[in-house]
């Protein structure tokens, strides 16, 4: 089915990477746990003629998933890795070395940056933060050892929208690899590859999954990166296991049919919040008053459920307040889930700061019923008045 280009991903979704006769007819590609993978003959070990040598290496279960994601993608080859942080770093390592610069845009997910300010730079690559609205100002950061631009659209906090087709051409006509962090519009709403990116990569963990109940990350290539991506990602001894691959793919079998409702909450809930007196403002690309609107209409497809809201400056106790009142928002780091979440959000800048008039918390709209969600809310925010 990959030579067919005109499926539309809900159908990709639902049939690619499938293995059915493979496996006896049984739907999903089974749970395979294997080091070890014996060969038949000495001609078939020295010819590797089998399509799996070692479990590292991959097994029916890796394949299924990475395939399916990769149909999805619009790919060249995706490879699955134990998290979203490790598809993140192994990305980098692709394409960045010993004397090398990276831009890093400045509204990153707080553990990249972290990965850029220890590990990457005890292995001599040098990183400079950049504005998430700096489009094709990018221009002037771009250095002759720039070998990748690192967006991350919109912001996991902040919620800012990237020009990245901009940043894309800057960074292509200086020679540089364009890195995509997309998890938060996965590949349904953002396609990666048609805006320019190089490597796109999503915490799997999050949208994929959505259940709550597995790590997992992924990287997906384009023809140029193929090559880079694979050496890196077996050099580098990256891995997930059968069970987790299991998983990722039965969530990515069921993700657009979540996503819209998602989006659907997730909106009701922003728009909802937005006319509340304790709310300053909702940031959510998807409103029209959103600063990002303009860029989001023009290459996403849709939102989903997660977006932030700046209160009105309260104490922290009436912050806390708030928060424990709810008891339909688990109080809790990840997303993506059936399940709806909020945390308070800690931001981290270093050049384009980020100005709040009170605290900002982060809301992940769920799976649930959005009355019985707003009614949690207002209850709720009855208390920080
Ligand atoms: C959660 C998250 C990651 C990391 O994914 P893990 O699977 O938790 O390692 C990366 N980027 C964003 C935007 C995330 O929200």
């Amino acid at each position: 089915m990959s030579d067919d280009k005109s499926l539309k991903p809900e159908t990709i979704a639902a049939h690619a990477g499938r293995m059915s006769f493979e496996h006896y007819g049984v739907v999903n590609t089974p749970v395979y746990r294997a080091s070890t993978i014996l060969y038949r003959t000495l001609a078939s070990l020295e010819s590797a003629d089998v399509p799996y040598t070692y479990g590292r290496k991959g097994t029916p279960g890796s394949e299924s998933f990475e395939t399916a994601i990769n149909e999805l993608e619009g790919g060249a080859r995706t490879m699955v890795a134990p998290s979203g942080l490790g598809a993140i770093a192994v990305a980098i390592q692709a394409v960045c070395g010993a004397g090398d610069h990276l831009l890093m845009v400045d509204s990153c997910y707080h553990p990249t940056r972290l990965l850029c300010d220890r590990t990457l730079k005890r292995f001599g690559i040098e990183t400079t933060y950049y504005d998430p609205q700096i489009g094709g100002g990018i221009e002037k950061l771009m250095k002759p050892n720039t070998r990748a631009v690192f967006c991350e659209s919109p912001g996991s906090l902040t919620f800012e929208v990237q020009d990245i087709p901009a940043v894309a051409a800057v960074a292509h006509r200086h020679g540089a690899s364009v890195l995509l962090d997309n998890t938060w519009a996965t590949p349904l709403f953002f396609n990666a590859f048609a805006h320019g990116v190089d490597l796109s990569i999503q915490a799997a963990t999050k949208y994929v999954g959505g259940h709550a109940d597995v790590m997992i990350g992924y990287v997906a290539a384009n023809e140029s990166h193929r090559a880079r991506l694979e050496h890196a990602h077996h050099d580098l001894g990256l891995y997930a296991s059968g069970d987790d691959c299991y998983l990722a793919l039965r969530g990515l079998r069921t993700m657009p049919v979540r996503l819209a409702r998602h989006q659907e909450n997730g909106l009701k809930l922003a728009c909802w919040l937005s006319q509340h007196p304790a709310v300053s403002r909702v940031l959510h690309p998807a409103l029209e008053s959103d600063p990002g609107h303009a860029l989001w209409q023009r290459d996403f497809k849709g939102a989903c459920g997660l977006f932030g809201v700046v209160l009105k400056d309260i104490p922290h106790s009436r912050l806390a307040a708030f928060m424990d009142s709810l008891k339909l928002f688990g109080m809790g780091y990840s997303w993506g889930g059936y399940e709806s979440l909020i945390v308070p959000a800690k931001i981290h800048r270093t050049v384009a700061p980020f100005a709040a008039e009170g605290p900002v918390v982060r809301i992940h709209a769920g799976l649930e019923d959005p009355d019985d969600l707003i009614a949690d809310l207002e209850q709720a925010l009855a208390k920080c008045a």
